[in-house]
């Protein structure tokens, strides 16, 4: 895997963020008077350990803390290049590394598994990263592009790193692990917290404002409101891209139907079972 590091660019106050490939990761950097803060680790232990060299170059104090904003490969399999820097994460990233899906995601990415370690502080739903004369809070919102989304909020600043719960280089991934019932209202808990000057980071692409936010939840929603609703009317999983009207382009729509109808019929919803409503 070939992997290469932009520079850190400011986007505000002492808050910084850097692209690293191959998957365009947004990593953020948050320097206080005291230790930095680096938000999500890159692909590899190596490119973790070069992000952590450059964010120090950058910030001119030590790397204290590093988040992991969700388990996706591109964000987490860095974390081993931190050593010996206090680790934050959702508990699920530690599940994660005991999980049957671990060894082919990491043999795609091409990292050994015996190199990819855990969060040192895993949290259920929130933690404060003390960086001297500022505090950056780390939250979890619930589930949605993943089990374990956590938002970093740089208050002073009023910047909101999202991860992959927003993205801004193309629409929002619907992995297998994304939950898309409840993906809007994690993003609800994004949209609590903004007003019209907030700079909002998204996972992947350009920084992002409110109203972006706003019609990308909206989409989100409306893509599950409208497959829920041809499941409950029973139409099949075949015919449910052809009856709908869809908010994003058909192969991300033909990503996300199996996920919803599948958490349908956990649900109980199957739509073969019921009386098509006319
Ligand atoms: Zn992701």
């Amino acid at each position: 895997m070939q992997t290469s590091l932009a520079a850190f660019e400011p986007i505000a106050d002492h808050v910084f963020v850097a692209v690293a490939e191959p998957a365009s990761v947004n990593i953020g950097l948050v320097v206080g008077r005291d230790a930095a803060l680096v938000i999500d680790t890159g692909s590899s232990p190596a490119q973790g350990a070069a992000i952590r060299r450059a964010a120090e170059a950058a910030a001119g104090v030590p790397v204290r803390a590093v988040l992991v904003t969700h388990w996706h490969w591109d964000h987490f399999f860095g974390l081993a290049g931190f050593d010996g820097v206090p680790s934050y994460g959702h508990r699920t990233l530690t599940d994660w590394l005991r999980s049957d899906g671990l060894a082919a995601s990491a043999a795609e990415a091409g990292v050994p598994v015996t190199a990819l370690t855990a969060p040192t502080h895993p949290f259920t739903l929130a933690r404060v990263i003390d960086l001297g004369d500022r505090r950056v809070e780390l939250v979890h919102f619930g589930r949605g592009h993943s089990d374990g989304d956590t938002v970093a909020v740089v208050p002073d600043a009023d910047v909101i790193f999202a991860g992959d719960l927003l993205e801004e280089s193309g629409p929002p991934a619907f992995g297998p692990d994304c939950y898309p019932k409840e993906w809007p209202s994690a993003v609800d808990g994004i949209l609590g917290l903004v007003n019209e000057h907030t700079i909002l980071v998204p996972g992947h692409g350009r920084t992002i404002d409110r109203m972006y936010a706003f019609d990308q939840r909206a989409r989100i929603s409306g893509l599950y409101g409208q497959a829920e609703h041809l499941a409950r009317r029973g139409v099949k999983l075949a015919d449910a891209y052809a009856a709908g009207e869809w908010p994003f382009p058909e192969e991300v729509v033909h990503e996300a139907l199996p996920i919803i109808y599948e958490q349908l019929a956990a649900d109980g919803i199957h739509p073969g079972r019921t009386i098509p409503l006319l």
